[in-house]
């Protein structure tokens, strides 16, 4: 997609740290790092969010963020690693092609979980809300 920094990044119109590559996955690092070996992996194909990509990609780049977690491991160490989608702009994203951030964590490094991000507990109970999700038309 035109104007796209992360198709830029596929085509090699934008110079990337490129660590992992597959024919329709790519993983590079991220340019502004919040932990060493902070990695973005994201389909070649332009989409914005996880729901537009096709269920044979969601395997795929799940598998190569696996990879990238064990070349993570293998070569800085890593203790445990937070893996997260900012899946829309009201969820933080601002680059608007889904990338998995894969960050790598260090025992002691301060950090929090993933939970931290969010605190916006449900007015209602939890059995309400899980009936109105299982009425949705979404099959397995
Ligand atoms: P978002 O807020 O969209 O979820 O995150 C975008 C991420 O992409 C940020 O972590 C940012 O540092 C990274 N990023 C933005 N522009 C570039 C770039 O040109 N090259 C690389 N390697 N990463 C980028
Ligand atoms: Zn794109």
């Amino acid at each position: 997609m035109e104007n796209c920094i992360f198709c830029k990044i596929v085509d090699g119109k934008i110079e990337s740290e490129k660590i992992y590559e597959t024919a329709s996955i790519i993983s590079f690092l991220d340019i502004n790092p919040k932990a060493p070996g902070h990695s973005l992996v994201i389909p070649k194909e332009h989409v914005e969010i996880l729901t537009e990509l096709e269920d044979e990609l969601a395997c795929e780049i799940f598998k190569v963020t696996k990879r990238v977690e064990e070349m993570l491991k293998e070569s800085l160490d890593a203790d445990a690693f937070t893996i997260g989608i900012n899946d829309g702009k009201a969820a933080g994203q601002e680059i608007p092609h889904l990338h998995i951030n894969v960050l790598p964590r260090f025992m002691g490094n301060g950090g929090k979980p993933i939970h931290s991000v969010v605190k916006n507990p449900p007015k209602e109970e939890v059995p309400k809300i899980a009936e109105k999700i299982r009425k949705t038309s979404i099959s397995p």
